[in-house]
């Protein structure tokens, strides 16, 4: 029996790879394996469940047990977008880790979402390498899809809706990936402005780790910033008071413009 392993992100990719295999394959050989961060939106846990009564296939749920702030603090380093180590300690080994133990590579096949735009494929290579011994399988990258990532991402979501499953509410929230709460320390500064606009407790979360981490290991930042050519940390901090002066210069022209 070949056992069919989908790494199930709570991402919408992941739940039409799910979708397709289970399509082709017996659902009792199917797995739905998800890794938990803890601090995952709360909404993605009832998209996963939504997404395993579609397929009556239950979630198989690893866990480290620690958040990504942990992993920091244990690996003194503060995760950013070069590099993400509470991405290998939470997800990769976890699931590694689930699939030494009950799936062998010779009778195992695992699924990964990644859809079929360049920027997508280009991670093909990766994956499959980070992945060996396992036969990787990737079932949407050689789909057809349509002219732009919004288009793609809008027939995904109608994809889900007419199984009856409603999408993750981050990417209707404005994010482009549900992982982490919406604070993930990959996803760049735009992420960060909509989750102090959208989630201002989980800003002021991140932002009080990220100094607690600052004052043990320094000049450190999630984020950076280019001036004048020179390359620098922008803390949470920094980029939550220049989104307030920004805030208040809009309210001064507001005032100074009553009419409109
Ligand atoms: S989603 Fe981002 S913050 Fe969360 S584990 Fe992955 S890289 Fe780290």
């Amino acid at each position: 029996m070949t056992v069919h392993v989908v790494q199930f992100s709570g991402g919408i990719g992941s739940f039409h790879v799910a979708v397709r295999v289970a399509e082709q394959v017996p659902t009792r050989d199917l797995v739905l394996l998800i890794a938990d961060t803890k601090i995952e939106d709360p909404d993605l846990w009832r998209f996963a469940r939504a997404t395993s009564r579609l397929l009556g296939v239950p979630l198989t749920r690893v866990a480290d047990g620690r958040t990504p702030w942990e992993v920091f603090r244990d690996k003194r380093f503060l995760g950013n977008d070069l590099r993400t180590p509470c991405s290998a300690v939470l997800k990769q080994i976890p699931c590694r880790r689930w699939m030494e133990q009950h799936a062998h590579p010779d009778d195992a096949v695992t699924y990964v979402g990644i859809v079929g735009t360049a920027h997508d494929r280009a991670r093909i290579p990766a994956i499959r390498a980070g992945w060996k011994p396992w036969t990787v399988r990737f079932p949407l990258a050689e789909d057809e899809t349509p002219a732009s990532e919004e288009e793609l991402r809008e027939e995904l979501f109608q994809g889900a809706r007419r199984l009856g499953v409603e999408p993750p509410r981050l990417y209707t929230l404005g994010y482009e990936h549900n992982n982490c709460g919406g604070t993930c320390v990959r996803a760049g500064a735009a992420q960060w402005r909509r989750t102090l606009e959208v989630f201002p407790e989980r800003f002021a979360q991140a932002e009080a780790e990220e100094e607690a981490l600052r004052r043990e290991l320094g000049q450190v930042a999630i984020l950076t910033q280019t001036r004048s050519g020179v390359k620098r940390p922008l803390p949470l901090t920094e980029l939550r008071r220049q989104e307030q002066r920004c805030d208040q210069r809009g309210r001064a022209d507001r005032v100074n413009f009553p009419q409109e």
